[in-house]
């Protein structure tokens, strides 16, 4: 349908695009060089590779990192700092190495020049404790400044929208909650300029609020809070700022930087101001990108849809999005068909921070995968081939996850900080282990700690592992079964204890890089208690159900409650029917019971595992 907005909208954006000079994607290229030798810096270059970069011999790079201090093997990785200390000792410069390999197209920066850039709307994602309104102000934002009038409104959600404000843009990610913004954010997408945290007045900062705030922080986007729910009688706003300034974010008028409005998204008040103050933030961030080249960006969210085949919504980051362009995005690649943004209104062309749900792609991409606009068909084809096979193979690594073993390599590679996400069982351990931690200095190696918090390891934690490539340390709590699928998965690694000591002397090995653990524990499956027996002759017999993996004879075994470990220790026996058994596979049931423990409480797991020599 041909709408008057339809009209404005193409020659609004004809206008930006009118003096199109280049729309090629370029990647970044490389400086002139003033003396002429230069030395291009790749990660992880080894002492030899620099030898052979700077011209001379092992030996002779040797003596000239000696003479800084450094001493080193041929084969160990230096880091950038001092090899630009030799390089210009020796009269070169140094450079990054620029990626031309239009597969790799998500790692690479394309330049823009200075004159071309021009102000973009912000991208905003809004996060908060469940039940404290994010939904409901999204839609609230949504239904009072969406498109009103001529299109119709919003006819459908395609995972975010724009609004105007004062004749200024805003982009809203329309999924509440943090799971698409650490699952965006763990593929690599940077996509939110500007967290709205949302705390109900009536309930305080909680659990998940604080869980915002650490994403936030990792991801460098400034928060605005949103006090919500002030209609409440019960609302205390000033306690929620109190809270919250002993975590960082003290209010502007107390003194500090954070914005704070106090809102009903309810009843549609204070909306204004927070819509303001947002516009405000970003004028003061001045985000720029430059419409004159081709796309490229982030998508938010894609499906199957049976009429209209592939469906992906997409945003903008860079770049003019056209009707008819190519694009390569994730693995797949397509001719753009139609971009519409939920309204009725079609698109000929979308500009930056815009969100447009796009039809035209040959196979269903991954929300956070990357797109780029190419100029050939062909081309574009051929890259997403590559980029499947690749992937197929395994070779287009997935960011490059922390582990305390690889702790070493890393080390090496100036690597200065192990990010680590502690769960445990009582705030009092946290704390403790938290100070002890932060105490270690090997040096100028330490640990930073992304997160701290009371109970089970979930997905969120894992999610945010895979964003701050951090390790999970576990101290007497433990992961269900299906987050440490995912975790494994995620190449996330989680580690568990239940003494404080041993965490010490791990984390101090790792940073030494001298870790060797002689045993692993291995988990070999989880089981269900359904039922309690007890036997005056043998304790209480555990009425199980292996739901994963196996159990052994001589397994160990953890008692689980809520996540909790109430019991750590051996299995007494192993039961199926009457008889004594050796072992007990997924999806039969067994009777167990617990060397020197008969607390068993039904709906408790049992994590079976067995220590394994590496
Ligand atoms: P979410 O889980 O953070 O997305 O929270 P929802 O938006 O689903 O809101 C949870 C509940 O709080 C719903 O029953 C909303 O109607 C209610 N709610 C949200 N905002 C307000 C508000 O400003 N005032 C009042 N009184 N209730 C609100």
């Amino acid at each position: 349908m041909m709408t008057k907005k339809y009209y404005r909208e193409r020659t609004e954006s004809k206008k930006v695009i009118k003096e199109e000079v280049r729309r090629t994607n370029i990647p970044k290229k490389k400086k002139e060089s003033i003396t002429g030798k230069v030395l291009t810096y790749k990660p992880n270059m080894t002492v030899s590779e620099v030898a052979e970069g700077l011209n001379i011999s092992n030996a002779a790079i040797m003596k000239k990192l000696m003479e800084l201090g450094v001493l080193t093997s041929i084969n160990q990785v230096i880091d950038r700092d001092t090899i630009e200390l030799v390089a210009v000792d020796l009269g070169f410069e140094i450079e990054d190495e620029v990626i031309t390999d239009m597969t790799r197209f998500d790692e690479m920066v394309f330049e823009d020049k200075q004159e071309d850039l021009v102000s973009r709307p912000p991208i905003v994602t809004v996060m908060g404790h469940v039940d404290h309104g994010k939904t409901t102000l999204l839609d609230t934002i949504r239904n009072t400044r969406v498109a009103k009038g001529e299109a119709g409104g919003i006819t459908q959600h395609i995972g975010a929208y724009q609004v105007v404000v004062n004749d200024k843009k805003i982009t809203f990610i329309d999924t509440p909650g943090h799971a698409a913004f650490t699952e965006m954010r763990a593929r690599g997408a940077q996509t939110t300029d500007i967290v709205v945290l949302v705390v109900a007045a009536d309930d305080g900062p909680m659990p998940q609020t604080f869980e915002a705030i650490d994403h936030a922080k990792s991801a460098k986007a400034p928060i605005i809070v949103a006090i919500n729910k002030i209609d409440r009688p019960n609302s205390n706003p000033d306690l929620v700022k109190t809270e919250l300034s002993k975590v960082g974010l003290t209010p502007e008028d107390w003194g500090g930087d954070t914005p704070y409005v106090s809102i009903s998204a309810l009843k549609a008040e204070g909306i204004d101001s927070l819509l303001e103050v947002i516009v405000l933030l970003a004028e003061i961030e001045d985000y720029k990108a430059n419409p004159k080249r081709l796309a490229t960006g982030v998508v938010v969210e894609a499906k199957l849809d049976k009429g209209r085949g592939v469906v992906a919504t997409l945003i903008i980051e860079n770049g003019t999005l056209k009707v008819g362009d190519n694009i390569v995005c994730g693995n797949t690649y397509g001719k753009i068909r139609s971009m519409t943004d939920g309204t009725k209104t079609r698109y000929r062309e979308a500009l930056p921070s815009q969100p447009v749900e796009v039809t035209g792609l040959m196979e269903v991409p991954l929300a956070g995968d990357r797109f780029v606009a190419i100029e050939d068909e062909r081309q574009a084809r051929q890259i997403s081939e590559e980029r499947a096979s690749r992937q197929r193979e395994g070779e287009i690594s997935k960011q490059r996850k922390a582990s305390l073993q690889t702790l070493f390599k890393q080390q090496e590679d100036a690597l200065n900080e192990l990010n680590l996400i502690i769960k445990g069982d009582t705030q009092g351990t946290i704390e403790a282990l938290k100070t002890s931690l932060e105490k270690i200095d090997i040096e100028g190696l330490h640990v930073n700690i992304v997160r701290s918090s009371v109970g089970a390891i979930t997905e969120s934690d894992v999610n945010l592992a895979s964003a701050s490539e951090a390790i999970i340390i576990g101290f007497n709590v433990r992961p269900i079964a299906m987050v440490r699928d995912m975790a494994k998965q995620a190449k996330i690694e989680i580690r568990l204890y239940n003494v404080i000591y041993k965490i010490l002397e791990d984390i101090e090995a790792a940073l030494k890089g001298m870790l060797a653990p002689e045993f692993e524990e291995v988990v070999i499956g989880q089981a269900e208690v359904r039922e309690i027996f007890k036997i005056s002759r043998l304790g209480t017999i555990a009425g199980c159900y292996l739901s994963d993996g196996y159990a052994t004879r001589n397994a160990g075994v953890r008692v689980l409650r809520d996540g909790i470990v109430v019991y750590e220790g051996k299995l007494a026996s192993l039961k199926r029917f009457k008889d004594d058994v050796r072992e007990v596979k997924q999806g039969y049931e067994c009777g167990m019971s617990v060397e020197n423990f008969n607390d068993i409480k039904e709906g408790d797991i049992f994590e079976l595992f067995i220590s394994k020599e590496v």
